[in-house]
């Protein structure tokens, strides 16, 4: 029980393999794609902006640095000149350093020199030759090193640190803002495709939905009616008509001559049959062997007799040419009738009726005919110690009749099946025991002729129950 729940149902699965999930999964995942690809464009676009803006700020100061520092060390001393320029060069977010060949400082922006900002990074040794940004101390920086060379003399690396943390920060804003209302709109645009998709796929759901429901019976009648659907559809839909038509033809042409064949052979065999019996009633002076030739004649005479008439009920059942006499039926007194008619069987019947009358709408004779079809398989297929039980009860509104028996059984897979003209569960058996396989496809015929329905239960080696329910009248 447990395991059945937790797996999804064949219907749950092919939900998600239906043409609506895979075109809106499909579609939703393209633009998924496009709309990320475009979001990723422009983030990398405006990092690219605000990066190489500094950098070029970054290159412009470590160009101009040796030509202030020979300026100002005309006036003043060379450590002198080298202070001033980087404090000319420096602001709250460009930081500037000097260090000599041993690594000492020769000179440094104010700012690191009041240990303000930027700790740290004078200490920094990897410091690469063309601006990168790193991540130090929860901020970023555009770091750069450059050889300072003035007046043809190596002076020592000259260092340049540009915050850049508030653009850098206002970009992942920006960034994560975007990346935001990409979601949204991604979410938007998926539902839009799946509703868009669902109205395309109407027309098709609704011809499914018209093909699902035709039957033999109903093959002509059938009607695809699509307006507003895609011309394509539309032709299907007519194509489908067409062939409808076509096999509803082909069906009734084939019904009209079952129809016609058992008609026309019924008479001239029920006039064989005839003679086949008088012959065997009044030939006083036949041999042994003639006496047993003509007896397998007239049963399989029987017997083809009653196969024709089987597939001329049949075929008038499907033409809608089968009437029934419809009157009041007491079922208490009609079960009691068939135990009287089946006293000479092999197998005892027994009969469980309820207190009270229950009464049907319904023709006796047919009625008749489908118990004594059901009983007549419990015989065929049951062992002759084991009885049968024929039980009526009322359940609210409706009339149950059981056959119920302790035989063969039938297997599970052949149980839908059994209710098919001409199917067996195993023919050789079937054949020995006289069966034509229409008589179960008679009964259900029949019964849902009268607004009946049948239905069977069984196990194999257990035994076999029909139910049938009637409305009471
Ligand atoms: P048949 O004339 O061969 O009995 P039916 O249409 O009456 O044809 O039944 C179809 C098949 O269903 C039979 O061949 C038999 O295998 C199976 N069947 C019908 N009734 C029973 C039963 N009471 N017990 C076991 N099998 C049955």
């Amino acid at each position: 029980m447990f395991l059945i729940k937790s797996f999804p149902s064949v219907k749950q699965l092919s939900h998600l393999t239906s043409l609506r999930v895979r075109l809106t999964v499909g579609i939703a995942a393209m633009s998924i794609l496009g709309l990320s690809g475009v979001v990723t464009g422009i983030c990398w676009q405006m990092q690219s902006i605000l990066v190489v803006t500094h950098k070029n700020n970054t290159r412009y100061i470590a160009g101009r640095f040796p030509s202030d520092v020979e300026i100002y060390s005309d006036m003043v001393s060379l450590e002198e000149g080298t202070q001033r320029a980087i404090d000319n060069l420096s602001n709250p977010q460009t930081l500037l350093w000097v260090k000599g060949p041993q690594g000492e400082i020769l000179a440094q922006s104010e700012a690191l020199k009041m240990g303000m900002r930027g700790k740290n990074l004078v200490s920094l040794t990897d410091i690469p030759l063309q601006p990168e940004l790193q991540r130090i101390n929860n901020r970023y920086w555009l770091l750069c090193a450059t050889k300072l060379v003035v007046k043809g003399v190596h002076l020592g690396e000259f260092y340049i640190a540009q915050d850049i943390t508030k653009d850098q920060t206002m970009f992942l804003s920006i960034m994560s803002s975007l990346l935001l209302v990409g979601l949204i709109v991604t979410i938007l645009m998926t539902a839009a495709i799946a509703w868009y998709i669902q109205n395309a796929l109407q027309p098709l759901k609704r011809m499914s939905q018209t093909t699902k429901d035709i039957s033999p019976e109903t093959l002509g009648k059938v009607q695809i009616e699509l307006e507003n659907a895609p011309s394509e559809v539309k032709e299907l839909a007519q194509t489908l008509q067409t062939t409808l038509t076509d096999l509803s033809h082909a069906w009734e042409d084939q019904r009209q001559l079952v129809s016609n064949i058992s008609h026309e052979l019924r008479t001239p065999l029920t006039v064989v049959s005839g003679y086949l019996q008088s012959t065997l009633r009044r030939g006083n002076n036949l041999t042994d062997i003639q006496r047993e030739a003509l007896e397998t004649a007239s049963s399989e005479a029987e017997r083809t007799i009653q196969l024709l008439q089987d597939l001329l009920d049949l075929a008038r059942a499907e033409n809608g040419r089968m009437y029934f006499h419809l009157e009041t039926v007491v079922l208490n007194e009609l079960l009691t009738e068939i135990e009287g008619m089946v006293d000479q069987y092999p197998t005892p019947v027994k009969i469980s009726l309820p207190d009270q009358l229950v009464k049907i709408k319904g023709d006796k004779n047919r009625l008749k005919q489908v118990f004594l079809n059901l009983v007549d398989n419990a015989v065929k297929y049951s062992h002759s110690s084991e009885p049968i039980l024929l039980k009526l009860s009322q359940e609210k509104q409706q009339a149950n009749i059981q056959v119920c028996d302790r035989g063969v059984g039938i297997p599970l897979t052949h149980q839908t099946r059994i209710f098919e003209r001409f199917y067996r569960v195993d023919e050789a058996r079937s054949r020995n025991i006289g069966g034509t396989g229409l008589g179960l496809s008679i009964v259900k015929t029949l019964v849902e002729g009268m607004e009946g329905t049948i239905k069977v239960i069984s196990q194999p080696n257990q035994g076999t129950t029909f139910t049938i329910l009637f409305p009471v009248s």
